[in-house]
């Protein structure tokens, strides 16, 4: 039923807050090794979207499906071992350990078979072997985003832009297929932020499927093949950017925003 090489589909999307409507119906699919926008005036909806998809929320209606597998109302940890991450932030706690800690800690998609793993003498080797690895693509994915020399430092003491590259190259080091962006350049210095999107650019040519929430509408306009505009809970448009553009009702919701 899904075309293939579109791993993430969202149907009929509802969500609910008591009386308030936050979701109302909303649907896309998005194609693989791609880099999707999504906007929409304050409040039309995108961060509840990622919360459904990334089970932060059960959704009161719709679903989600990775692969034509339904994951609608799965827990995060669930959704992330199956491939599909969001940028994980730096809490209070994570600021007291260094960048590296913070990659060692992420989270990972084998956990519980590792776990069942370190119990059978067997196989204790290759419990070692997996720390080693996930140490050397720690560093190797530190390295890709040019955070390496940081490797020691507190993470809470980087700059605003160097820990979007931290939450990004943690949500990467869970091996994810889709990669959900809730506004990764909020505060990043137009160099971090060039970066950043290089880096992004990089990774969709190796496969990995970007949706990217964003507010400075040349960087969509410049970066995404396609735009999803929300508005009011439900999808207004999908479409190529230059036709975003000129979309009378996407100009309509956001000069009545
Ligand atoms: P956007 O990210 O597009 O700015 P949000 O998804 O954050 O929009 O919010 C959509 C609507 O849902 C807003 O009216 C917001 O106040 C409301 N909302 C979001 N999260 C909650 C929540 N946890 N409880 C109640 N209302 C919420
Ligand atoms: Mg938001």
């Amino acid at each position: 039923e899904i075309p293939p090489g579109r791993p993430l589909r969202v149907d009929d999307l509802r969500m609910e807050f008591g009386g308030l409507t936050a979701v109302d119906g909303a649907g896309f699919a998005i194609e693989e090794g791609s880099l999707t926008g999504l906007i929409g005036p304050n409040g039309a909806g995108k961060s509840t979207t990622f919360d459904c998809i990334t089970g932060v929320h059960r959704p009161t209606g719709g679903s989600v499906k990775l692969h034509n597998e339904e994951i609608t109302g799965l827990q995060p940890y669930e959704i992330a071992a199956r491939g599909l991450v969001r940028t994980f932030q730096i809490t209070r706690e994570l600021q007291e350990m260094t960048v590296l800690e913070n990659m060692l800690l992420a989270p990972r998609g084998q956990q519980g078979e590792s776990l069942w793993r370190a119990v059978l003498p067997g196989v204790r080797r290759s419990v070692q072997a997996q720390e080693r690895e996930l140490r050397e693509r720690a560093w190797e994915t530190l390295e890709f985003f040019e955070i390496d020399h940081l490797a020691e430092e507190y993470a809470g003491n980087l700059s605003g832009g160097q820990r979007k590259l931290l939450e990004m190259a943690r949500a990467l080091l869970t091996d994810p297929e889709v990669v959900l962006l809730d506004e990764p350049l909020a505060g990043v210095n137009p160099t971090l932020e060039r970066k950043l999107l290089e880096r992004i650019d990089e990774l969709r040519e190796q496969g990995y499927t970007f949706l990217l929430v964003e507010h400075d509408m040349d960087v969509i306009m410049e970066n995404c093949e396609r735009v999803i505009v929300m508005h009011q809970g439900r999808v207004l448009a999908d479409d190529a950017p230059a036709a975003i553009r000129e979309n009378e009702q996407v100009i309509d919701a956001y000069l009545g925003a």
